[in-house]
């Protein structure tokens, strides 16, 4: 019989791309959204696909799923910084009440619960780069500690569910990761620049863009999590590319693709983190895992799905 996997925050970017691969390898798949930052059109061509199956729902409000499950993914959240600084209470709700409804169904369910937490766990780091063993510099009062917090409770929360109440768990830490279906309006930088790009506009620069992140295709991160869930053990795992990139070559990276850009400087966001990249020798050693795809080649895939949702009239 096919396994089945509950993936939370199934019509979101990143988990969309989860849902076409466990299909791919033979899985059915629940996805559970409540649409607060998805979208139908990232999950449209599931519809009707033998095995897949959308529950419209909630996750930070108590629900049960009828029938077995072998693993449950907790990708609900909002996850873009103007997405979680709309929505400061719901991003509260959905890393603790939703991360510990999501344990209770995998304990009642005897499945597999593999937590989507963040390097926004790291906060702005001291130590570079970041291994999971550093653990981290947070406000706990800041513009974004709704969301860094929220996920440091989550992964308090499935060490707790995994001790106390016997849950087979698995934490990954994704870093900044980008590809096809991130939204326009999403507001993280490479969807920014890209979009700003094709419109002529110019791309907004904050601070003096020397900060730096590391960049993760999509489907390199969706093969880590497959890697994590049938292979790791359960401590955290880093998942990122470790290619650091400060904000200005990520505007000529860009250029070379789209042509000539133009730049503008905005104000920096309070507590936006310097310097990221991920030390990912836990998850080479152990599942051999790596990312494939350089930057150059995944923007080129991200800069033709946005000019062609941009053609067919998304915002
Ligand atoms: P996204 O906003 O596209 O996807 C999140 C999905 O969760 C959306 O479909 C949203 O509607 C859904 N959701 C939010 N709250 C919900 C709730 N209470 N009940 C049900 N559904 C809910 O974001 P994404 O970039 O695809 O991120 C997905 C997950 O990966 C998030 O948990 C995020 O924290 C994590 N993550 C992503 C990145 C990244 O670079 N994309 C980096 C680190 C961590
Ligand atoms: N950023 C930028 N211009 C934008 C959007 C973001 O310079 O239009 C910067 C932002 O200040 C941060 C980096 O790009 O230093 C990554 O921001 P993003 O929101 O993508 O991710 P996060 O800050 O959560 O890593």
């Amino acid at each position: 019989m096919a396994r089945r996997v509950l993936i939370s925050g199934g019509a979101g970017f990143v988990p969309s791309h989860l849902c076409d691969r466990f299909l791919k390898d033979g899985w059915h798949v629940l996805a559970v959204d409540n649409f607060c930052t998805g979208r139908h059109s990232n999950i449209a061509h599931l519809q009707g696909v033998a095995g897949f199956e959308l529950l419209e729902q909630d996750v930070s409000v108590p629900f049960t799923v009828a029938g077995p499950l072998d693993a449950v993914l907790h990708f609900a959240s909002p996850a873009s910084p103007i997405d979680y600084l709309r929505l400061p209470i719901e991003t509260l709700q959905v890393g603790s009440l939703g991360t510990m409804n999501l344990l209770e169904i995998a304990r009642e369910k005897r499945a597999r619960f593999l937590m989507a937490s963040t390097s926004e766990i790291y906060g702005d780091p001291l130590e570079h780069p970041q291994r999971e063993s550093y653990l981290g510099n947070v406000s706990s009062i800041g513009p974004r500690s709704v969301y860094d917090e929220a996920k440091r409770f989550s992964e308090a929360a499935v060490m707790g569910w995994r001790s106390a109440r016997g849950v087979d768990t698995k934490i990954i830490r994704i870093f900044n990761t980008y590809g096809p279906r991130m939204k326009s309006g999403d507001g993280r930088v490479v969807s920014n620049f890209i979009v700003q790009a094709l419109r002529g506009e110019k791309l907004t620069v904050y601070g003096d863009g020397l900060q730096t992140r590391s960049f993760c295709y999509v489907s390199d991160l969706v093969d880590g999590i497959v890697r994590v869930l049938e292979r790791g053990d359960h401590m955290p795992y880093n998942l990122g590319n470790p290619g650091e990139f400060t904000m200005l070559e990520l505007v000529q990276e860009i250029a070379k693709q789209i042509g000539h850009v133009d730049i503008v400087h905005m104000p920096l966001p309070k507590d936006d983190p310097t310097r990221r990249k991920p030390d990912i020798t836990r998850a080479q050693t152990d599942l051999g895992w790596a990312p494939t795809v350089p930057l150059q080649e995944g923007l080129v895939s991200m800069i033709a799905d946005l000019r062609a949702r941009l053609a067919a009239g998304e915002e």
